[in-house]
């Protein structure tokens, strides 16, 4: 790397500096090599995905015109045919299960896969396409034109003895609370409440047993999102299989856990003594565990996306979904790296890097699926974390169903209407609540 101080600025080491090879970055830099541009995608850890974590099931769809027949190669552990949505109080389990036999054949839908390997293979066809890739290297902060605090973004300082890089734009692409996008004045302020923080075990167990706990066989697989298994605290869970391993983890809602007595992983230890949750992952090996903050808020909590020379892409504009039955944030960093990549390098193409010139970067986002599900969506985080969806629905589903099934002869079988409002009055919810609340939902996933 050459050693260059921001007064000397002249000849930019690259077209375009990426930062963080997750799978945004390394969209991005994917779509400025292919374009023909000089790019330098940097990652801190000593290999992609190696210090990345997340639940596990990739939405593989944007990659059918990045990658087409990705899936014959793409670095995967099942492909997941069974999705069920649990909703539980301490006790009890509503489960709705879909079963889809087509999302096990190519295209395919989704697929579980860990992200070192994910992480690298991406970021490897952005090598084998040209980009060059530095590991084991931090940037540390960004670098402006003459030095000055408020001049267009020129380049990044790194953690290398050798210095620091020089590129036309930028791409942050250094996940969430990105420092660079906040280093630029990008992220006028930053919320606590906009965040969850995830926490996971991967647990070892024969291939053969989880294709029997969890009804599925070969290389198919399963995702369950579950809804009330936080207790006092708003969030979710999780369960993915693997091929001989299975995920299972929690979102908790960053405030509320500081507030709470519980520590993450005795809610973890609460889930997996849960018994629909039990029998899947009882007598298995603890792998591994970890923690990673997710942004939670979405739209809501999205910073400017563009600037003089640099652009924010993936969790570090805020671009994962989490939206109750959707946990989806490596598609919606696909999506938004790339377009960040093609809209760099139109504008270097057109040598202009300005906030302006960078503006294709919105219109293309605009135009996808990030911006369309994000600005329709942006209500949902809210609804699933607020009262009614994370304390009082599980208990009423749980009770309606409950009553449902108990048989109580010689009494006669009671009427659905009945059942719902003793639940419903059981729990402290108003018909008036639960009708605005519904058509909430209806406006917002309707
Ligand atoms: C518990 C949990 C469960 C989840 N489950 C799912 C799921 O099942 N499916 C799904 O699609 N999404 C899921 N997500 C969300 C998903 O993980 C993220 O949305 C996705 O990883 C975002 O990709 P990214 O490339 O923007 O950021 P990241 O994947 O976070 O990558 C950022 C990269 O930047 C590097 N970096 C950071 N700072 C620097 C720096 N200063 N210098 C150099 N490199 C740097 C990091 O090492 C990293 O490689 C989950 C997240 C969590 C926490």
């Amino acid at each position: 790397m050459s050693n260059v101080s921001t007064a000397e600025f002249g000849a930019p080491d690259f077209d375009a500096i990426v930062v963080g090879a997750g799978p945004a970055g390394a969209a991005a830099a994917l779509e400025l090599a292919r374009a023909g541009r000089k790019v330098c995608l940097v990652e801190r850890g000593p290999f992609p995905g190696s210090k990345n974590m997340y639940g596990g099931v990739v939405y593989g769809r944007i990659l059918d015109t990045l990658l087409p027949n990705w899936w014959e190669e793409a670095p995967v552990q099942r492909w997941v045919t069974r999705r069920q949505t649990m909703i539980l109080t301490e006790t009890a389990a509503t489960t709705l299960d879909v079963r889809n036999e087509a999302w096990g054949r190519p295209p395919y839908n989704g697929a579980t896969a860990y992200r070192p390997d994910f992480d690298s293979w991406l970021a490897q066809k952005a090598v084998d396409a040209g980009a060059v890739l530095v590991c084991s290297t931090t940037v540390t902060g960004l670098l402006r034109k003459d030095g000055l605090a408020d001049g267009p973004v020129v380049g990044v300082r790194t953690d290398r003895p050798d210095g620091d890089l020089t590129a036309k734009v930028v791409i942050a692409c250094d996940g969430v609370n990105s420092f660079l996008a906040k280093e630029a004045g990008l992220y006028p302020e930053v919320d606590p409440a906009n965040y969850t923080v995830g926490v996971k075990e991967t647990i070892a167990l024969p291939r053969e047993v989880i294709d029997e706990r969890f009804g599925v066989r070969g290389d198919h697989g399963v995702d369950i999102e579950i809804l009330g298994c936080t207790g006092d605290i708003p969030g979710g869970g999780f369960v993915y299989t693997n091929t001989d391993t299975v995920a299972v983890g929690l979102v908790l809602s960053l405030p509320a856990l500081a507030k709470g007595e519980l520590r993450p992983e005795q809610l973890l230890a609460r889930l997996k003594a849960h018994p629909a949750v039990a029998p899947l992952v009882e007598g298995g090996d603890v792998k591994e565990y970890s923690a990673h903050v997710i942004p939670e808020a979405g739209f809501d909590m999205m910073p400017e996306l563009i600037g003089d020379g640099i652009l924010v892409a993936g969790d570090a504009a805020a671009m994962c979904l989490a939206a109750g039955i959707w946990l989806e944030g490596v598609n919606f960093a696909i999506g938004s790296g790339a377009a960040a990549g093609r809209a760099a390098a139109r504008a270097v193409q057109r040598n202009d890097t300005s906030a302006a010139g960078l503006e294709g970067y919105r219109s293309r986002l605009e135009s996808s699926f990030v911006l369309a599900d994000h600005r329709r969506l942006r209500d949902a985080p809210h609804l699933v974390m607020g009262e009614l969806a994370q304390q009082k629905m599980p208990r009423i589903v749980n009770g309606v169903m409950e009553d449902l099934f108990t048989v109580t002869n010689p009494d006669p079988k009671p009427r659905l209407r009945a059942v719902v409002r003793k639940q419903m009055k059981r729990h402290g919810v108003k018909w008036r609540d639960a009708v605005k609340d519904g058509l909430r939902a209806a406006r917002t996933f309707g």
